[in-house]
């Protein structure tokens, strides 16, 4: 079978699978209702890559990035490899450790959430969402109650679980030209926001699980370790 076979019925297979989900939008990187629809818009002047995704059970997913200098090497090529990436996978956001990278940079793209929502989805307060390349972020404060969303993550995949975060959060960060900024950002920006940030602090959705729903989980993350898993986008695996 041709690789674009293999897409089109897994992307058929998502679909059929989101129907007796509860909530469509399920996922926080890995957001498949319109799997296939959203991909790369991104005009570039590199040959962009798309970098396989690191899984679970890695090292590099439990360490703490570091903050990078301006003249990283191959940082502007870096940075649209991750938006390839991220979008021929069908994610809302990506952060440098799960390409195999040590350093503090994500992507965020909560715009596509916001354009492809239909009359009868929950709405969120940061409408229209963003599309943003945050370098060397640390949060300033969180703030609001905590609300629950159905996560899931592009390094571990088929696995998805409710999570409790805040409902807003200031950061300090730079752009992808070295600007400055420190934002505030609410909804569920905030929540991909939050989740690529983990990333960055060597931590994962799975961490906030209580330990009972740990316990049952335990075997797929051993898979997913080993390469048990069928996915439809490029993975490297520890084993
Ligand atoms: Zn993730």
């Amino acid at each position: 079978m041709t690789d674009a076979a293999i897409i089109l019925l897994s992307t058929t297979y998502l679909n059929v699978g989101l129907k007796r989900n509860l909530n469509p939008l399920a996922g926080t990187e890995f957001w498949s209702k319109f799997a296939g629809f959203t991909k790369n818009k991104q005009s570039s002047n590199y040959y962009t890559m798309i970098l396989p995704i690191v899984a679970y059970g890695a090292p590099i997913l439990r360490a703490v990035a570091k903050d990078i200098e301006p003249d990283y090497p191959g940082l502007p090529k870096l940075i649209e490899d991750m938006w390839e990436t991220m979008y021929s996978s069908n994610g809302v956001g990506l952060a440098a450790p799960q390409i195999n990278k040590g350093i503090r940079i994500f992507v965020v793209d909560s715009a596509q959430i916001f354009e492809n929502l239909e009359p009868e989805d929950e709405k969120y307060p940061d409408a229209p969402g963003i599309k943003q390349v945050f370098i060397n972020a640390h949060i300033k404060s969180l703030g609001g109650d905590e609300w629950a969303y159905n996560e899931g993550c592009l390094s571990i995949p088929k696995i998805r679980e409710d999570v409790y975060r805040s409902e807003e959060v200031t950061l300090e960060y730079m752009d992808e030209n070295f600007v400055a900024h420190t934002q505030t950002f609410i909804g569920v920006t905030a929540r991909v926001i939050l989740h690529e940030y983990d990333h960055l602090e060597g931590k994962l959705f799975i961490d906030y699980l209580k330990p009972l729903k740990k316990r049952m989980i335990k075997g797929k993350l051993d898979d997913i370790s080993k390469g048990k898993v069928r996915v439809d986008y490029r993975m490297t695996f520890q084993k």
